[in-house]
């Protein structure tokens, strides 16, 4: 049992966010702190930020241990966030310090709560009245009690700030200071519901019902894009608002437009918090600050918005729950989907995961009973799934270096002469994935990595699509010297644009692709713009598979539906399957029938099959049943264990001494595979070698890996991450 409050001189247990993977014992502060309290304390010569985290140890001479500096002005950190921190430590094998430094991406945490000024009305009135200052006092009186900062109130008031400060000296307005972080406006959980759908309904009252047990739940609510999950779920936000309980809506980065917000605004009458990488540094601030005093009562976010300090968290919604990157592959390598059930199960909170195509993982957990399952069958209003149909392209007559099928050609003519969309989808970015010296046969690759670079004609430069480095568009070959002997090889969507206008020179053509725009702002704006009807065709790489509504489109046109289904990656079945549903429900969601057209050389593949019958059940029973004959996720657990360095003997002995000395791992029964090169061996001059632990869906693998990996030193340049329930296999 931990004291609940340390008094003045007793010893605490700190732990920072510094990379030191221990407690550090300090003195309680004057006035004493509490447990959880977020603190600073001299580390050397520095100043640190820690958590109190228990009492100290007392190994270290009571005189010598130094004193914490000072407790931040901030709510000290609930005893569930520090189970959450530690069991995700524990399940991802990562320092806790590293825990903690997600739980502390609060951008001036260390400040003292900022204060600023604002201004009210006062009694006084004007020496000699003028038109600006008639302005200003005019909006105050519109606005009754309510204060603004200067630049807010002369916006307002459309004068300059200086009149502003004038009235202020005669104490017509009074000057006040105002912490500067302010509590986001309440909701309302009645302000706008629809009326909902008999099994929308049924499925809202449902999840109402799992709020109010006030315990621990995890739904899976399924239903094809368009079929209302969304206003689903945010009845379940309304039930925990009701309930004055804390709510997270987790949504794909991507995916995180003002759509969304603004669906908020009205269903609730104001907008939400907002936590993710397109928020302001000072919007950032605020919102770690109110969610950690309660007046941030809805939090839409990615996924770094589960470390956020939230003090009565009763509903998280990951949207889009089989979407990939919820799985964070950098630092700290963890699945906000499964953080989210964890963090959910320590506070009692209920968890939704919705999805038109949910990951097998979630599948199998409904049908192991651990999750319940909704599912919402027809799609809200008139529209109905797409017709589905592949084009067999072993008998289409098709020349090289083209790749719209006559059969889609014919397709894609109809659309335009009855004024519909039509959407080509390919899920490569560029112009060609390949660029080939005809002379030699060189491909050209970057010079860090082991992957081909690949043409951007936009930018007349080659890139390389895993680190980003960029070359301009040589004239002669490289490795031979031969003069426009360079040709492009295969299909990007920027190719396909130029396919596409010459194959329909009337249409109006654009392509979407991520790397096409300077910021998430212009994007938005050029979907917008073909979501009204601006082009007539749209060719896209997966952006347009992630939830952007284009109620005109009527037909998809899939190039290449066998591109997923090559590799070695366990998921490619279902990456491939789920990738397809998407982009096929983009047709047709308002009331006109839809069409999608998938071309394809395996017509008989049961993937295929599987997506065109819309068979979602045989699907799944069929890749569980592979899955379990193999013993892989979700049947059976997995790690992967990438090395590093620049020196390939380096990365290549330490591969092999670890297969070697595996004691610990088949002490539980798991066997290791490796060392191989990783899939892509050479990233930023770093070469890379995987090994691969397997072991029983019971078997206690973080301990023994952490054994096993304990073994060996790390020298010089040489890293090893590890990776729980590998989501790429790159
Ligand atoms: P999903 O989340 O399953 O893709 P949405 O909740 O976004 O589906 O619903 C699709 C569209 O139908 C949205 O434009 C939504 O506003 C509308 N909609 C859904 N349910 C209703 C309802 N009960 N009444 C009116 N419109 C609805
Ligand atoms: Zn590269």
């Amino acid at each position: 049992m931990t004291a609940e409050f340390f008094h003045e001189g007793d010893l605490v247990a700190v732990l920072t966010t510094q990379p030191i993977d221990r407690f550090l014992d300090y003195k309680a502060p004057e006035g004493g702190c509490h447990l959880g309290a977020f603190v600073e304390v001299p580390l050397g010569p520095r100043k640190v930020i820690g958590v109190v985290w228990g009492a100290g140890s007392g190994d270290f001479d009571y005189a010598k241990v130094r004193r914490v500096m000072r407790v931040l002005d901030v709510a000290p950190m609930r005893d569930e966030m520090r189970t959450f921190l530690s069991r995700a430590a524990d399940y991802t094998l990562t320092p806790l310090a590293a825990m903690l430094r997600l739980g502390t991406r609060a951008p001036g945490l260390g400040d003292s709560q900022a204060m600023r000024k604002v201004y009210r009305l006062g009694t006084k009135e004007p020496d000699r009245v003028t038109a600006a200052r008639t302005k200003v006092l005019e909006v105050l009186r519109d606005y009754g009690g309510l204060s603004f900062t200067c630049k807010e109130l002369a916006d307002m008031a459309g004068v300059g700030t200086s009149v502003v400060k004038g009235l202020a000296k005669m104490g017509c307005v009074r000057e006040e200071d105002a912490p500067r972080d302010t509590p986001y406006p309440a909701l309302d959980p009645d302000y706008g519901g629809k009326e909902l759908s008999a099994d929308q309904a049924a499925g809202a009252e449902a999840l109402r019902t799992a709020l109010r047990s006030e315990g621990y739940g995890t739904t899976l609510l399924k239903g094809v894009t368009g079929s209302g999950k969304t206003e689903v779920y945010l009845e379940a936000v309304a039930e925990c608002l009701r309930m004055g309980r804390q709510a997270l809506v987790l949504l794909p980065e991507i995916a995180l437009s003002g759509e969304f917000i603004n669906r908020v605004e009205a269903r609730f009458g104001m907008k939400p918090a907002e936590w993710h990488s397109g928020v302001t540094v000072t919007e950032r601030r605020r919102c770690w600050r109110m969610v950690g005093q309660g007046d941030a009562q809805l939090v839409v976010g990615a996924r770094s918005a589960l470390f956020l300090p939230y003090q009565n968290l009763g509903l998280i919604v990951v949207d889009e729950e089989h979407d990939t990157s919820y799985k964070q592959e950098d630092g700290v390598l963890y699945n906000a989907r499964d953080m989210a059930v964890l963090r959910a199960a320590i506070n009692g909170a209920q968890v939704v995961l919705a999805s038109a195509t949910p990951s097998l993982e979630s599948w199998a957990n409904v049908e192991a009973g651990k999750y319940q399952r909704l599912e919402l069958t027809s799609r809200f209003g008139e529209a109905v799934m797409p017709k589905m149909a592949a084009i067999d392209m072993r008998s289409e007559d098709l020349p090289g270096g083209k790749w719209v099928s006559p059969t889609l050609k014919r397709a894609i003519q109809q659309r335009l002469e009855k004024g519909e969309q039509s959407l080509i989808f390919l899920n490569r970015r560029g112009y060609a994935p390949i660029t080939l010296c005809r002379a030699c046969g060189h491909q050209i690759g970057c010079d860090n990595c082991d992957a081909r670079m690949v043409e951007h004609r936009f930018l007349k430069r080659l890139m390389c699509h895993q680190c980003g480095e960029t070359k301009p568009m040589p004239t002669v070959c490289p490795h031979c010297e031969a003069e426009d002997r360079l040709s492009a090889v295969g299909p990007g969507v920027e190719r396909m644009g130029e396919e596409v206008t010459a194959l329909f020179p009337e249409a109006r053509v654009a392509v979407l692709s991520s790397d096409l725009y300077g910021s998430a702002r212009a994007m938005k704006a050029h979907i917008e713009e073909i979501a009204q009807g601006g082009t007539d065709i749209i060719i896209g790489t997966q952006l347009v598979a992630k939830g952007h509504n284009f109620p005109l489109l009527t037909l998809v046109g899939v190039i290449d539906a066998d591109l997923g289904l090559q590799g070695s990656d366990l998921r490619a079945a279902e990456r491939t399957f789920q990738l397809m549903r998407q982009v096929a429900g983009r047709a047709g969601r308002a009331e006109k029938q839809g069409e999608a057209l998938l071309q394809t050389y395996q017509p008989e593949h049961a993937v295929i099959r599987a997506i065109l019958a819309g068979d979602e059940e045989a699907f799944w029973a069929a890749e569980a049943a592979e899955r379990k004959a193999a013993g892989v996720p979700p049947y059976g657990r997995m790690a992967g264990i990438i090395l590093s360095s620049p020196n390939v003997q380096e990365v290549f002995d330490l591969g092999t001494e670890m297969a070697r000395r595996d004691a610990p791992l088949r002490r539980i029964g798991a066997q290791v595979f490796g060392p191989a090169p990783a899939p892509i061996a050479r990233v930023r001059g770093r070469h890379r070698v995987r090994l691969l632990v397997k072991a029983d869906k019971t078997a206690p693998l973080q301990q023994a890996l952490a054994q096993w990996a304990g073994q060996f030193r790390l020298k010089g340049e040489l890293r090893m991450a590890i990776d729980i329930d590998p989501q790429s296999f790159y």
